[in-house]
């Protein structure tokens, strides 16, 4: 299976390597903030003329925002723009092009409904401050050293990593991979490298293929199964709070740049603000490391792994869960689940947003009307199941596929592909002789979530 796969490691860069990589990432952000200025003077001049009443091909012509035209732009204008532009990789320019080329898609996509999401605003000029530092190169010599502990990259030349590379540097040996792209970039007052690598995997089966599981997602527990096992959830941030509270309380009091009065943030200033990102980059990083072990387990074990559809970004606008939800990281766990059973030969299933896995039993599949959050034991009225509120959930998601898969045969379709998921299937499965009171899920609540949700003609 072909795929493409980052590997990051972090970098230890000697004081004039760190400069070096400094002044590629504000050549990037030159690059874009001056595309960024001309494509808007382009677009106010071509505004204003039509309110004159020029008619349309007499206008000032139009910048082409494609990466190839911004490109020539910047070429034909670097000398005056950057004469110091031979000191840097043309890499260093062509990063911050390719960011405005993007951002301006984006833009132009969203705003004709091309594009799904968020709306996308228009780009926004990078601060030195604001943006973390990075450079991407596509081109020229990128290549791990034989010893694994170095890397090459052009200009910035030999880079001696934090770690060895040899995971890498393995698949590149035996030709399983080839590095499309290397990003430097600073995280947390840490230089990392990540490769973009093009990478043929071997075909695996999960050691328990025919094993189906189901995974509620929640803040108590950051995962129940429908195993009976529980992952804890870490709260990473809500540990670090009061550290993190104590250095940005630090960080006010003391004298960070103003750019009214053009004052330069003092020594203690930049201090404390290393001190507070770093605490942040601790965070992440544990975070991360945390739903890595855990997806990568449960994508390893099981065959089919079954989760809710969860409506994540509108559970962060609820402000009292909104740092909770974030911090235990559900869209992450569910993005690593996608791409990570797909690896592994399994495939991972979510079940309709509107599917009532809380407030059905999972015994006789009868289903409550109403179910308070503080209930954290299930109790059936009909079949007198007493069961661990999280526990039902997850065994319901799984009991969800259990009974899909014995009724039609096999689930066609592998990995979390939502297009090769149940084609054919048109409504909401619920549990064999379950109330159909209420029949919420049958109909998609928004058109593009229809071929994601786990549904099937013709209910029995
Ligand atoms: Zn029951």
């Amino acid at each position: 299976m072909k795929t493409i796969q980052a590997y990051r490691y972090a970098l230890d860069l000697t004081p004039t390597q760190e400069r070096a990589a400094l002044a590629h990432a504000g050549a990037a952000r030159v690059a874009h903030n001056w595309a960024l200025a001309r494509v808007r003077a382009v677009m106010c001049q071509r505004a204003a003329e039509r309110t004159y009443g020029i008619p349309d091909n007499q206008l000032t012509p139009a910048l082409s925002w494609s990466l190839p035209g911004l490109r020539k732009e910047w070429n034909a204008a670097k000398r005056q723009v950057a004469p110091w532009w031979t000191e840097c990789s043309k890499e260093a320019f062509n990063t911050g092009l390719d960011a405005l080329a993007r951002a301006l898609r984006n833009w132009t996509r969203s705003r004709s409904g091309h594009r799904a999401g968020r709306p996308a605003g228009f780009p926004r000029f990078k601060s030195r401050r604001r943006t973390a530092p990075s450079v991407r190169f596509t081109t020229g010599t990128i290549r791990v050293e034989l010893d694994r502990k170095h890397i090459v990259l052009p200009r910035l030349g030999r880079l001696k990593l934090h770690e060895s590379a040899r995971k890498l540097a393995r698949r590149i040996d035996s030709g399983t991979a080839r590095i499309m792209s290397a990003t430097v970039r600073r995280d947390g007052g840490r230089w990392h490298v990540a490769f973009t690598c093009e990478v043929e995997r071997t075909d695996r089966r999960p050691t328990q293929p025919l094993s189906v599981v189901g995974v509620d997602l929640g803040i108590k527990h950051l995962a129940v199964l429908s195993t009976g096992e529980k992952a804890p959830n870490p709260q990473h941030l809500i540990g670090a709070q009061a550290r993190l509270r104590r250095f940005s309380r630090a960080l006010a009091r003391k004298a960070g740049p103003d750019r009214c009065a053009s004052r330069h943030p003092s020594g203690r200033w930049e201090r404390a603000s290393a001190r507070l990102s770093r605490a942040h980059a601790r965070v992440r990083n544990l975070r991360r490391d945390g739903l890595h072990k855990l997806t990568t387990r449960l994508a390893r074990e099981h065959g089919t792994i079954v989760l809710e559809d969860l409506n994540v970004a509108g559970m962060l606008r609820n402000r009292r869960l909104a740092r909770h939800i974030a911090d235990a990281g559900f869209a992450e766990l569910r993005r690593q689940l996608a791409y990570k059973a797909e690896w592994y030969g399994g495939q991972m299933i979510l079940a309709d947003r509107w599917y009532p896995s809380s407030k059905t039993c999972s015994g006789c599949g009868t289903a409550k009307a109403k179910l308070a959050l503080a209930e954290r034991i299930y109790i059936c009225t009909k079949c007198g199941l007493v069961l661990d509120r999280d526990l039902n959930a997850a065994r319901n998601l799984a009991a969800l596929v259990a009974s899909h898969t014995t009724g039609s045969g096999p689930v066609a379709g592998r990995g979390a592909d939502r297009k090769t998921q149940h084609a054919g299937l048109a409504a909401v499965k619920r549990q064999p002789g379950a109330a159909s009171a209420g029949q919420t899920g049958t109909v998609p609540p928004q058109g593009r979530t229809t071929d994601r949700e786990l549904t099937r003609a013709g209910d029995g």
